[in-house]
């Protein structure tokens, strides 16, 4: 055995031998049947590291479950990824100084297909480098025919039920994007600008969206608001503070209206603000729409037509003054609404759009009617009974997803881009989420109803909480309505990857770690070591280059006790051939196996309830501190004095360690394995 451990050399070679042996192929296992979907990577970049992450504590998972005798599968996919994958793709385009809305659609498709098969070959050519055990051939695309097919079978169902309507409603709109989004799509963020007040008709009206007044129809207080009661039930006529036409607009009467601010009264807006909306409604307010796709003013005839937001506000404050009817401006901080990619402010505009309606009671079938033990209800009532029979780690997330769902409004799964699967008879196409969220039905459907059967639902759902909301919540209402049964029994969360200084990785602060160059520097068991050491579940994973030195330190002394054993028995041998394992062991001896078991029922106990971390951790302090340190010294001085049973003891002890860090370290204990003499595979050995 070679004197230094190289990574290179140990895990081209036991790659090579898990090929041949096919594993991860579930149809070569046996036993009790255990099933993880994996998220699927978006394809649309390279492996980051918080996919190397992901993997590693999948891989961990399902190599443990192998051993404890399961029938394993692990099923990988990729992700078309809509709306994501073509904001990439448009950031090279500009590159080379093109924009997509110059692209004829079907070209534009094309060439994203083409972009994104591209990305599936890097990033699984990726994956298979880190080693891990899924079912390759159970792979999974979301654009695969068999997965639209099933798709679009939902999407007619939910009409059917009558849980999809097409309507217009005002949307979250990025003018940059061209396109509406779900209210997840949205973030927000503080901003400094001005609260304006204007002599507006008799009132004194306090705004941060002059460029509005033009698409203004009312205005709002509250009914306890002493100052403006006479206005009840009242029109009031006016001149319009920039048409100068005679206009009437009604003032109408709302609890929610907060008379602290401004001052007290508003102007309402319906067709740009989501809470006028509602207003316009409530009372039969007529939408004028002031703003087209780009954001500019689409008034024709109008002196602000054509200007986008922020000129019509300049001009628009400007023409106020001028006319006197700027009272003051007050400096301003609140928050704002823009778009998650690239930060434009959102501006809400009423669309037609096609909405999953999460608040609709429907006719459930048999089996959901058991679940629930109503006869109708809507998705959101399905998804909080279906939360409560999954397990969560750690569990906090199961309130935080509760919580949220209550609160769930329909969802836009329209989006006006060309990258995804087709709505039916319309230009749009679905967002993305709208396949994820069926993503365990539709894989293991796409097999056939036996691979169905046998796998769902599944045992883990392992993924970011970054995506608890968009992805998670999902799933369950999507799973339950198609199944009646929950997608998973347990949903397993990890954190954000950071950088040393808690930072989140990007390419635009330059402080990316790529999880390949670390495993071709180090490693692939240096890098998994790295990610899963320290790593409680639900908390961000802070990552460097010098974690991962620190982490082939353990790698090397693994190695280096195997070779001190390795060399000791041959020692051994050359001074008595016969050398056997004693039948009886001595009282030391058997209280160092003793305290072994002891030991190995602790990690084992770690496993089951998913405490990967601590139990690397401790199998890491254990072969460190006390077996290299402690009973390998001593196992020497006793050698040396001609006395060969604890040469034994220790085999034993290596060999258990070994399978108990397999989970973690696949490649590096598969190879001792073979080493001290083992013909079987590790990787399929009991625990
Ligand atoms: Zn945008």
């Amino acid at each position: 055995m070679e004197k230094v451990y190289n990574h290179k050399k140990v895990e081209k070679e036991v790659l090579k031998i898990w090929r041949k042996e096919n594993l991860g192929n579930p149809e070569k296992e046996k036993g009790k049947t255990f099933c993880i979907i994996m998220p699927p990577p978006n394809a649309n970049g390279r492996l980051h590291m918080g996919h190397a992450l992901m993997l590693s504590i999948q891989d961990t998972i399902v190599r443990y479950q192998r051993m404890k005798g399961k029938k394993v599968l692990w099923l990988p996919g990729f992700d078309h990824a809509g709306f994501e994958t073509l904001v990439v793709f448009e950031k090279e385009l500009e590159k080379k100084g093109l924009s997509r809305f110059e692209i004829p659609k079907e070209k534009l498709y094309k060439e994203i297909l083409k972009f994104a098969n591209q990305k599936k070959k890097e990033i699984r050519n990726q994956m298979k480098e880190l080693g891990i055990s899924c079912a390759w051939k159970y792979e999974k695309y979301t654009l695969d025919k068999d997965v639209v097919k099933l798709v679009l079978e939902t999407f007619e169902r939910l009409k059917n039920d009558g849980l999809i309507e097409k309507s217009e409603r005002l949307v979250n709109w990025c003018p940059k994007h061209k396109t509406a989004f779900s209210d997840l799509e949205v973030i927000f963020k503080e901003k400094n600008s001005f609260l304006y007040y204007i002599k507006y008709g008799p009132f004194e009206v306090a705004t941060v969206r002059p460029e509005t007044i033009l698409g203004d129809v009312a205005f709002a207080v509250n009914p306890q608001d002493e100052r403006y009661k006479s206005y009840l039930n009242k029109k009031v006529e006016f001149e319009h503070p920039l048409t100068g036409e005679k206009v009437s607009f009604p003032v109408v009467f709302d609890k929610r209206i907060d008379p602290n601010f401004g001052t007290g009264i508003i102007k309402v807006t319906p067709g740009h603000d989501f809470f006028d909306f509602e207003l316009a409604k409530k009372f039969n307010l007529p939408i004028i729409h002031i703003f087209d796709e780009n954001g500019k003013i689409n008034l024709k005839g109008s002196k602000y037509y054509g200007m986008n937001i922020k000129e019509a506000r300049e001009v628009i404050v400007k023409d106020l003054e001028l006319k006197g009817l700027l009272i003051k401006k007050e400096s301003y901080l609140h928050s704002v609404p823009v778009c998650y990619k690239c930060e434009s402010e959102i501006e809400p505009r009423p669309m037609e759009q096609w909405f999953l309606l999460l608040n609709k009671k429907f006719r459930l079938p048999k089996k959901l009617k058991e679940l629930i033990k109503k006869d109708h209800a809507s998705l959101k009532e399905i998804a909080l009974a279906g939360v409560k029979l999954i397990k969560f780690e750690p569990p906090r997330f199961k309130k935080i997803l509760i919580n949220w769902l209550k609160q769930i409004k329909d969802w836009n799964i329209s989006r006006q881009v060309v990258w995804g699967i087709k709505i039916p008879n319309s230009e749009d196409v679905f967002d993305t989420w709208f396949s994820s969220s069926q993503w365990p039905v539709v894989t293991l459907k796409s097999f056939g109803n036996n691979v169905f059967k046998k796998y769902y639902p599944t045992d883990v759902m392992e993924t970011g909480y970054d995506i608890l909301q968009f992805w998670v919540s999902r799933m369950i209402f999507m799973g339950l309505y198609l199944t009646g049964d929950i997608p998973f029994k347990k949903v397993i969360l990890h954190g954000i990857v950071r950088d040393e200084r808690g930072q989140k990785m990007s390419k635009s602060k330059g402080n990316v770690i790529d999880p390949i160059d670390i495993v071709q520097k180090y490693g692939a068991d240096t890098l998994r070591l790295g990610l899963l050491m320290g790593n409680e579940m639900g908390k961000d994973v802070i990552v460097s280059e010098n974690k991962f030195i620190g982490a082939q330190r353990f790698l090397n002394k693994i190695w280096n006790a195997t070779r001190f054993l390795i060399l000791k028995r041959k020692e051994i041998e050359k001074l008595n051939r016969k050398l056997k394992e004693p039948k009886k062991f001595s009282q030391e001896s058997k209280k160092i196996l003793k305290d072994f078991e002891k030991f190995k029922k602790e990690i084992l106990t770690l496993m089951e309830k998913d405490k990967l971390s601590l139990a690397l951790e401790k199998l890491y302090k254990f072969f460190w501190f006390t077996f290299a340190d402690q009973i390998i010294e001593n196992t020497k001085k006793k050698i040396a004095q001609g006395d060969f049973e604890a040469y034994f003891v220790c085999e034993r002890l290596l060999k258990e360690e070994l399978k108990l860090l397999h989970p973690f370290l696949p490649f590096l204990t598969e190879y001792l394995w073979k080493k001290i003499g083992n013909k079987t595979l590790l990787a399929q050995q009991g625990l």
